[in-house]
Order: C-alpha cells, then sequence, then structure tokens
C-alpha cells in the first residue's frame, strides 16, 4: 500500500492473492490492509491537511502538479495499460486507447478546472445598529478536509484519477481504497503523484478487502467526507455508515439502463451503438445499456442484424488486438452471471442467444462468457430487473412512445438511458419523460468532462465531473464585512 509518500507492508505482514481473470493464475501478493493500517493512513492524511502545505498552496501551483501527473500517466501508458488489462481483464485496446489516456485527461482537466473557477463576492449596503454600512460578503472556497475515495474493479486507473484529480485540485487530502480485485494501477498511480509532486501525505492508498478496509475507512470520524463509486448494496452500506458524524457522501451505483431503438432511427448506427452499449468490457460497465427496446415495425429486422453483430464478437486473451470480449473480473462472478442465466430459463424467459463458456483449451484457465440474449415477458422478471453486470441482455418490442417511456422508467435504477432516432423531437421527448441522471440520444457515453456524471433512484447520490466534483470536494465559506 502507500501511506505517506512511501510504499509499505499492512501493520499486520498480510497478504492476499492477485489473480489474473484471463488465466486464473496468482500474478501479484498484495498487501492486506486492516484498521490498523486505515489508521495510520487516515492519520497521514489529516496530518497533511492540518498542517501540510497543500491545502494551502494556490490553485494555480497545484494545477501544475496535476499537470505534470498527466504527463507521467502519458509516458507511461503502455506499461499501465498492459497492467490494467492484466488485473482488470479488459482488453487492452480500451486501455490503452480510451482508458489510460482519460485518466491523464481527468488530471489536465481538473487542474484547468481548478484554475478557471470563480470565487464570488457580493457588495450592499444595509443599516446595522443605527447606521446606513457597506457590506462586502466573500464566498470562500475551502477544501472539504480527509476524503475517503472507494472504487471498484471495472475502471479502476480512471476511476482513480475521477475522484483523486478533483479532490486534491480542490486542496484535500485523500485515503483512496481500491477494489480487492484490482489493485494495482492504483498503486503505480500513489507513486506517480509522489514524483509529480504531491506532498507526502496528500494521497494515500490502503488495499484490502471491503469490510477491513473501506468498513473503517468510512467509519473514521478523521474523515470528512466519501466518495464511492460500486455496488448498490455497498452504496446503502456506506451512506448508513457516514451518516452518524454527517459526512458528505457521493454515490455511483449499479444500473439497468433502457436502449431504445424508434422505428425511424438509421438502422445500423442504432445496431453498432447498441451494440457497444451492453457489451462493452463484457456488459461489466455500470452504464451498459442491458433492456433493449425495439419499435415493432423494426423489431424482426433490427434484431436479425444485431444478433449477427453479437455472433461476430471475439471472446479472448484481453492482450489481443483481435479480443472484443475478455473474461469477467473472478470464476465467482462469472458463476453469479451464469446462476442469472439459470434463473431467467428457470422463469421460463424465451433465450434468443445463448452464451457459453468457450471451447478453446486456451481459454480454459480464464473467466471467460460469450454473449447471452434474452426476451423476457415484462420489466418485473429477475433477469429484466437486476443488474447482472455481465454479457447478459434483455430485448423487448415496444409500439408507443408512451409506453416505452413508462417501461424504461419501470426500474428502481436511473443511470443512463439511451435513444436511436432521426426525429428530434422524439428524442427530446423520451429525455425529458424518462428517470434517469443522463440520457444519449444516437450516441453512447459522448463525455465531456465538463458535465454532470450520476443517476437517480437507487443509481446514486450525488454528481462527479466538472464544477460537480468541485463542489462536493469544497465546502463555501462566507465572509461578511461591515464597514
Ligand atoms: P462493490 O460495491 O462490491 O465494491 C466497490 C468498492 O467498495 C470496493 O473497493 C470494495 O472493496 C468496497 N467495499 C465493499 N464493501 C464495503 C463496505 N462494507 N464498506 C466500505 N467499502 C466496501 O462494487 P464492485 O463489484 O467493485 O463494482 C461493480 C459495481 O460498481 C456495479 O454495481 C457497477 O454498476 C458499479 N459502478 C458504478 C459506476 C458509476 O459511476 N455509477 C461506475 C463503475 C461501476
Amino acid at each position: 500500500m502507500w501511506i505517506d509518500g512511501a510504499a509499505v507492508e499492512a501493520a499486520s505482514g498480510a497478504t492476499y492473492d492477485d489473480v489474473d481473470p484471463a488465466s486464473g493464475s496468482v500474478f501479484a501478493q498484495i498487501a492486506r490492509g486492516a484498521a490498523a493500517d486505515v489508521d495510520r493512513a487516515v492519520g497521514a492524511a489529516r496530518r497533511a491537511f492540518d498542517d501540510g502545505p497543500w491545502p494551502r498552496s494556490s490553485a494555480g501551483d497545484r494545477a501544475k502538479v496535476l499537470r505534470r501527473l498527466a504527463e507521467l500517466l502519458l509516458a507511461e501508458r503502455d506499461e499501465l495499460a498492459r497492467l490494467e488489462s492484466r488485473d482488470a481483464g479488459k482488453p487492452y485496446r480500451e486501455t490503452a486507447e480510451r482508458d489510460v489516456p482519460r485518466a491523464a485527461d481527468n488530471c489536465a482537466f481538473f487542474a484547468g478546472a481548478i484554475e478557471q473557477r470563480e470565487q464570488s463576492a457580493f457588495f450592499e449596503r444595509k443599516p446595522f445598529l443605527g447606521a446606513q454600512r457597506e457590506i462586502a460578503s466573500i464566498v470562500r472556497d475551502e477544501p472539504v478536509g480527509v476524503c475517503a475515495l472507494l472504487t471498484p474493479w471495472n475502471s479502476p486507473l480512471m476511476q482513480a484519477t475521477w475522484k483523486i484529480a478533483p479532490a486534491i485540485a480542490a486542496g484535500n487530502t485523500c485515503v483512496l481504497k481500491p477494489s480487492e480485485l484490482t489493485p494495482l494501477s492504483t498503486l503505480r498511480l500513489a507513486e506517480l503523484c509522489t514524483q509529480a509532486g504531491v506532498p507526502n501525505g496528500v494521497v494515500n492508498v490502503v488495499t484490502g478487502f471491503g469490510p477491513e478496509v473501506g468498513a473503517p475507512l468510512v467509519a473514521d470520524p478523521r474523515v470528512d467526507a466519501v466518495a464511492f463509486t460500486g455496488s448498490e448494496p455497498t452504496g446503502i452500506a456506506i451512506n448508513t455508515a457516514a451518516a452518524p458524524g454527517l459526512k458528505k457522501v457521493t454515490l455511483e451505483l449499479g444500473g439497468k439502463s433502457a436502449n431504445v431503438v424508434f422505428d425511424d432511427a438509421d438502422l445500423e448506427l442504432a445496431v453498432e451503438g447498441s451494440v457497444l452499449a451492453m457489451f462493452r468490457h463484457s456488459g461489466q460497465v455500470c452504464l451498459a445499456g442491458t433492456r433493449l427496446y425495439v419499435q415493432s415495425r423494426i423489431y424482426e429486422r433490427f434484431l436479425a442484424r444485431y444478433l449477427e453483430r453479437v455472433g461476430a464478437l471475439r471472446v479472448g486473451d484481453p492482450q489481443s488486438h483481435a479480443s472484443d470480449l475478455g473474461p469477467l473480473i473472478t470464476a465467482q462472478h462469472r458463476e453469479r452471471v451464469e446462476r442469472f442465466c439459470a434463473q431467467a430459463d428457470a422463469d421460463g424467459v424465451e433465450a434468443l442467444l445463448r452464451g457459453t463458456r468457450p471451447s478453446d483449451p486456451a481459454l480454459a484457465g480464464g473467466n471467460y462468457l460469450g454473449p447471452t440474449i434474452f426476451a423476457p415477458r415484462d420489466e418485473s422478471q429477475t433477469i429484466a430487473r437486476e443488474e447482472v453486470f455481465g454479457p447478459v441482455l434483455s430485448v423487448f418490442r415496444f409500439d408507443t412512445l408512451d409506453e416505452v417511456v413508462r417501461r424504461a422508467n419501470a426500474t428502481r435504477f436511473g443511470l443512463s438511458a439511451y435513444a436511436w432516432t432521426a426525429n428530434v423531437a422524439t428524442g427530446l421527448r423520451f429525455a425529458q419523460a424518462v428517470r434517469a441522471g443522463m440520457c444519449w440520444i444516437n450516441g453512447y457515453f459522448l463525455r465531456d468532462l465538463r458535465q454532470p456524471f450520476g443517476g437517480v433512484g437507487m443509481s446514486g447520490l450525488g454528481r462527479e465531473g466538472g464544477r460537480w466534483s468541485l463542489d462536493f470536494f469544497t465546502e463555501p465559506k462566507l465572509v461578511c464585512i461591515a464597514y
């Protein structure tokens, strides 16, 4: 782990195995943190906040450090992309072309954002104690303090920078707990932070399991704010644990997003976009469009083309440029996904495509699973209701805009939604009526870092991105002067 600017073992000396999802072999030993390590890391972060130079430095100086960090990440793009691909089982094509560059962009973006962030002042004239007085009110953006940052395994480096960059840009210090399944790129990131000039204690990383590290970290009274990305049940547990201390909390949780294809859509674009929205990283993406709604008039034609495209996706070694779908994160997770499929079978749901474990002996050690497509009766069936977080799609037929809005909203989640249509009015009507934090029309995850990211309902609490991240990682202090 990384505490106070140095690589350290767990206080207990314990370690655990980091397993390569593509082969099932152990390829790293990771320090297994516990409460004593959380105590050490939060202590370092607290000292760095209360007495250290970072919260007292200028926005411009912090921005310089973040820009250096962005450069260091890009200089190591290939090594980091290989490491991330190996640890998370994510296709190297994606980690090299998207995740690592995006991690660098996050750092450079929040460097600019903090430099350009405006603070406000108000001037007025008011009577006070028998005289008219000038009043100058200044609103100072101050850092919140020590921030606990908790990240999942599906995009570890991207997620870590998405939280660390705004937290430290605003002058906070932090303790990050990466997923126990994918800690490696985050540990390297912490080293690069120090190399870029982040003072000791400002960025700390404690590795280990949720109940052993995450829980004491969230509950620690010296922690002022908690930013979490992960699953719905963990998000609820974290919100509950943070409540007694009235800590600031953001939660970015799961989804069961509707992807709606209207009958006037550009068919090829909608097919390609819908395949990407569902099967990128084998469906292990919070934004995955896991409920596909196709308007009746084009249902057969669209589905024939869609099945053809999905059938052509190549399942294989994530390090190979030829692979579209790598392995699932763990053997247990693949079994969980398979149990969802078995439940759908038991519920009598028709399978339009059945994904299997590949027969190629070269892939036998990995957690590979091909794409599955079900046609559930309605949204109440388990397969259409729960977040499977694997390559499993539910497809439905619909007739009208009102019907599809009602059905898209028949979920407790509300992360994202997608609509494919040639009619601007149809797209906007859908976007206005759908209950989701984000809606893309004729696109998937087209992202501008200035925009808000997050969901409603059980998909989360609060927003990240642009000024929303900086609002979370700052407290406005009013200073009022009468003269
Ligand atoms: P998870 O909830 O199991 O774990 C997330 C993190 O929380 C890990 O670091 C884990 O160790 C830690 N944790 C577990 N129990 C804890 C506890 N009791 N107290 C504190 N920390 C604890 O999620 P996961 O399986 O790693 O990730 C997949 C989930 O993340 C999916 O539900 C996915 O939708 C979601 N996700 C959401 C977004 C988003 O931005 N909305 C992005 C990516 C992933």
